[in-house]
Formats: structure tokens, sequence, C-alpha cells
């Protein structure tokens, strides 16, 4: 039978999902968060017809010839407007980010003038309108500023903040619980020093992803390979509010790769199980309620990579987030690739210049998803389609950058 394909499988995990209800925030507090609903100006930017410059602030007409003479009848600073209007054959001494006084509508600059007493003299012709921001040119009351299932930058902050946003409204953090399964595992610094133990790493890769993509991570530590342990995971999972809970390891046939029997027996029902990929294979998707179980296989990398692959993506898709699955970028092939089997691959690979302002892309010599070291040198993960022909060197191909 052929597995689920790796797209089938994301639609699954991360398709068209109802987002968690929305809280505010701060807006200092709102990088990395995706906005719950559209956000308007509250304001407009600049309010009013404002100064570029340091100079005087004259009335177009007034300043045709050069030179022409003007009376300085008052100052117009930033926060400090001139109080009266202007007339003809007067002007205002301006600063920059000052309101232009009623009845001006242009700026001659500080270096184009001389002054003697209350008289300026201009000694540079100025085009009419210069050097004047005019009300709304940056964006005007009620426009549009930012969309919903938009993940908010560090200059979309400066811009939520100027539209007058004390607090915006966000989706909730999702609540991910890490748990990891194995009879072999022990916790860094914490093992005997036996052969036989592995440390735990993917907890830490996985707990990282998560965050980065927004999550909020509790980690539910190791559990054993026991049918009982595991099931009382599963259930502290769902007690506690959990809205994704992530296992890794027991996702196999072996006799004992629980996850699966642990789930059924806990009324998870699998949507997802084994997909036509390399690296993760049995990766299981299911639900029961508002909770989702991401079952990822034990191997280092198949965790990590189904992390970046279907976790991340679910994680951006609860908040909202538009176009949340993995993103790839175009490159060219380092090396002669043979033809790829039924598996979509995504290999380690390293990235170099093309010369020609490009990337290109080489698979690291050994794939082996256990390897950690060869996952840490990596720079991206080249993309091969199930059943892509032979390439050589130099042909497009696409790949997912690793974003840490
Ligand atoms: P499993 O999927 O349980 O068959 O595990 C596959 C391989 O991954 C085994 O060699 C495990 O020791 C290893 N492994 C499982 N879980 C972890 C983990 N949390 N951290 C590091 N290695 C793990
Ligand atoms: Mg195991």
């Amino acid at each position: 039978m052929a597995l689920m394909s790796v797209a089938e499988a994301l639609s699954l995990v991360a398709g068209p999902v109802e987002p968690l209800a929305e809280e505010w925030v701060p807006v200092a507090a709102a990088a990395g968060r995706v906005l719950a609903r559209d956000l308007l100006a509250n304001r407009s930017q600049p309010p009013a017809d404002m100064s570029a410059m340091d100079g005087y602030a004259v009335r177009a007409a007034d300043i045709v010839e050069t030179p022409s003479r003007l009376r300085v009848i008052g100052e117009s600073a930033a926060g400090r407007p001139f109080a009266g209007a202007v007339g003809p054959g007067e002007c205002t001494r301006i600063f920059t980010g000052a309101v232009l006084p009623e009845g001006t509508d242009t700026v001659v600059i500080q270096e184009n003038t001389a002054r003697d007493g209350d008289l300026m003299t201009t000694t540079a012709p100025t085009a009419a309108l210069r050097n004047v921001r005019k009300a709304g040119c940056d964006f005007a009351k009620g426009a549009p500023g930012l969309s919903a299932g938009h993940r908010i930058t560090a200059r979309d902050m400066m811009l939520a903040a100027a539209m007058d946003h004390a607090e915006i409204p966000v989706a909730r953090r999702p609540r991910v619980a890490l748990v990891q399964t194995g009879d072999e595992l022990v916790m860094p610094g914490r093992g005997t020093g036996a052969d036989s133990e592995i440390v735990v790493s993917n907890s830490f890769g996985l707990a990282a992803l998560a965050r980065a993509a927004g999550a909020e991570v509790m980690d539910l530590g190791v559990v054993r390979d026991d049918l009982a342990a595991i099931r009382a995971a599963i259930r502290q999972a769902m007690d506690g509010g959990v809205d994704i809970l992530v296992s890794s390891g027991g996702a196999s046939v072996g006799d004992h790769d629980l996850m699966a029997p642990a789930l059924k027996a806990e009324q998870v029902e699998l949507e997802v199980h084994k997909i036509a990929l390399r690296p993760g294979k049995p990766l299981m998707f299911g639900r029961r309620g508002a909770l989702r179980v991401l079952g990822l296989p034990g191997n280092p990398v198949s965790s990590h990579v189904c992390g970046m692959l279907f976790l991340a993506p679910l994680i951006r898709a609860l908040q909202g987030e538009t176009a949340p699955t993995y993103r790839t970028v175009p490159a060219r092939l380092g090396c002669d690739m043979p033809a790829n089997d039924w598996r979509m691959d995504f290999m380690r690979a390293t990235l170099s210049d093309d010369g020609a302002g490009g990337l290109l892309a080489t698979p690291l010599p050994v794939q082996d998803s256990s390897l950690l070291s060869v996952l840490a040198a990596a720079d991206a993960l080249l993309v091969r389609d199930a059943d892509a022909p032979a390439a050589s060197a130099g042909t497009p191909c696409q790949v997912i950058l690793f974003q840490d």
C-alpha cells in the first residue's frame, strides 16, 4: 500500500484549523506573536502638515523671486506649534517635526536663507510645497496597517505603536507538552555512564523549534517503554489543557514501540500513521477533543526534521498565521544526484555561493537519521521529491533554511 504523501499529511496536521482564542498584549511584548484582527491606524501620521527640515515656514507665493525678504513673526518647534496665522510677507522660524503654521505651505531650508534681526532673506530658490510632510502621508486615520494572521516583527511593533496602539490582539500561545519515550534515555548529566544509556537530545531541539514558532513549552520528561506510563503522560496532557502533545520515540512497529497502542487506548484517533518521508517515516498524528498529538520517531534527525515540517507549521496554524507551511528557497544542486525512491527526502546539506548571487546545496555524505553531528553541521535541508529523477550538478532545487 502506498504511504501517505508529505503534502497530504501536512494538510491533515496543519491544514485549515480554527485559531486559538485572542488575547491582548502590550505592544512591547508583541514580537513574534500573530495578529488576531486587522489593526487600523487610530490616528493619522503625521497628524498635520509638518516640516521635514530646519528653516523657515513661508507662503510659496511669497518666495517666487530670489532673493525674497519676509518678516519673521514667531517660531514653530516640534511639540510647540506657532499659535497664530502667517500672512503675506510673513514667515516663521521652523524646525524638523514642527507643525506648519496656518497660512504657510513650504519650508525654505536654513542653508538657503540669511537673517538680519526679524527679517529673513532667501538666498536660493525653493520650489512650492518643498520640505513638507503632508498630513497622513505615512498612514491616514482608519487605514489598515497590519493584517490578521500576520506575525509581528520589530518593524511592525514600531508601526503599531505609531498607529497609537498600546495593546494589540494576538492569538493565545499554543501550549505544547513534550514527552520522550525510551528505557534507554537519561537526561544530560544524569546518566550512570552505562553503554546502554542514550542521552536525551530530541526535546531540546523540539522545545526551541516550538518556542520560535510561538508556543509555550512544558517538558513532561522521560517516560519508560511501558504502556501504562505512556498512557498516563497522554492523560496528563489532556487534563493539563495542552494543545499539542509531542512525543518522540516508540513510533515504529517493534515490541517496545508503544506510542500507537497507547494513543489507541486513550481514544486518540490517528489521522496520520506512516508517511512517504525520509527521515521520519513512522510519524503519527491524531486528535482527541482539543488535544492534538504528534508522535515523532525517536531518531534525533527524524524528530527534528519532523518538528520543522509538521510541529512548527501546526503551531503557526493554531495562531491563525497565514501560509503556515514550511518555507523553501531556490538553490541549485552542488553535485550530481541519483534518482530518488518513493519517499520524499529532506537531506542535510551545506550551502555555498554559486558565484552568481545564488546558492549551491550539497548534501553531506552520510545521511543516517541518528547522526546529530551531521545535522548540526548542515546549513539547510535539501528537498528531493518522491520519485525525483537523477539530476546533474547545477539543476535548480529547493532548500529549507534552518532558522536558528
Ligand atoms: P525509537 O523511535 O524509540 O525506536 O528510537 C529510535 C532511536 O532514537 C533509538 O536509538 C533511541 O535511542 C533514539 N532516541 C529515542 N528518543 C530519543 C531522544 N529523546 N533523544 C535522543 N535519542 C532518542
Ligand atoms: Mg524506543
